[in-house]
């Protein structure tokens, strides 16, 4: 991820209040609108999102830039409020509340570059990464508004996908379906106050989970954690999500498309 600090590019106000859980929903995608904006140089990019900032404060009164993440046609991410900030960007309380706001800094003419999409992903990636829950909103499922624009809202209805596939250096590669070896025969599950359950198994199923594109630790122990991955995890493939690795979950994490 090409990450350009708040000091870099010359943050002048604060961050906002630290009121916010962002497990509990994930990512929402704005863009700047009003016109076309692109086609300058990156060196226009670091003077936007400062005067971007200095409108947020001083026109609207808000304790900060409103976007936790800003993304240039370059692909370059800005720290806006960063992590653990309460985002002023989504209109409602609970959007800014569960969510992050990551903001393309394109305008409602613009086409969407790919290296803008790579910058939104590599955004996605690291605020999951950092505790963000899985899921990826247009500014508008929180209230009327053109935002985030026709072209990112379709390609957010699609999950965000990389453009081309490519994943970013770094990252592992998306993996592909494969056959799922032999379910362990017995259920993995996390039960409070009970002893965790632990062994070969718990780690084989964290890594195919992180091979997936989760984020957990391959630790061997099924911990809160390895339940929550399991419960979105059964969510997002339609399966009963009670948190239980069982014979069709483990099978899913395997055969299932990646998405
Ligand atoms: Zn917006
Ligand atoms: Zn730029």
């Amino acid at each position: 991820m090409k990450y350009v600090k708040r000091s870099a590019w010359g943050a002048r106000y604060g961050r906002g209040p630290t009121s916010i859980t962002p497990s509990a929903g994930g990512v929402a995608v704005h863009y700047e609108g009003g016109g076309r904006l692109t086609g300058k140089p990156h060196s226009t990019c670091a003077p936007r999102v400062r005067s971007i900032e200095s409108f947020h404060v001083n026109g609207r009164g808000w304790q900060g830039i409103a976007y936790n993440l800003l993304v240039c046609e370059h692909g370059y991410v800005f720290e806006g409020r960063g992590l653990g900030r309460r985002s002023a960007a989504q209109g409602s309380n609970t959007g800014n509340q569960n969510y992050y706001a990551v903001c393309a800094l394109i305008g409602d003419k613009d086409p969407a570059s790919g290296a803008l999409l790579n910058g939104i992903r590599d955004a996605i990636d690291y605020l999951r990464s950092k505790g963000a829950g899985r899921a990826i909103k247009p500014h508008r499922a929180f209230v009327s508004t053109s935002c985030p624009g026709s072209a990112l809202n379709g390609w957010v209805s699609k999950g965000a996908p990389r453009p081309g596939g490519k994943p970013s250096p770094g990252k592992p590669a998306p993996s592909k379906p494969s056959p799922a070896p032999k379910w362990p025969g017995r259920y993995l599950r996390y039960t409070t106050g009970k002893a965790l359950i632990r062994g070969a198994d718990v780690k084989q199923w964290q890594q195919r989970m992180r091979a997936r594109g989760w984020s957990l630790d391959a630790d061997g122990v099924y911990g809160p954690r390895s339940a929550d991955v399991c419960r979105d995890f059964q969510r997002e493939k339609r399966l009963a999500a009670d948190g239980v690795v069982g014979p069709d979950t483990w099978r899913a994490a395997w055969s299932a498309p990646v998405t």
